[in-house]
């Protein structure tokens, strides 16, 4: 299914990346458990850019495209999770 990302949040040492629609986690840390190879810089842990398109699939998580500001519906991917949503009972 493909998801839409939205803002990261970290709390604590936990952080964490949902979908704007539905709210599944794409990307999850507990920055406690986050290593750095020796003789880099950490840069902290990575996020999809906001308004990527990420397609998750099992375990598998990839970047397949981007939301233009002025998408249209048929150039969204026919498993997107907006399609699964029922938004007249969403609150
Ligand atoms: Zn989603």
């Amino acid at each position: 299914m493909t998801h839409l990302a939205g803002g990261a949040f970290q709390y604590g040492h936990y952080s964490i990346q949902r979908c704007a629609i539905c709210g599944k986690a794409l990307v999850k840390y507990d920055l406690r458990c986050l290593a750095v190879p020796a003789g880099e810089k950490n840069n902290g842990p990575g996020y999809w850019q906001v308004g990527s398109l990420v397609e998750q699939d099992g375990n598998r998580t990839s970047l397949i495209g981007e939301l233009a500001e002025d998408f249209k519906a048929e150039d969204l991917p026919p498993d997107f999770c907006l399609w699964e949503l029922d938004l007249e009972s969403a609150e």
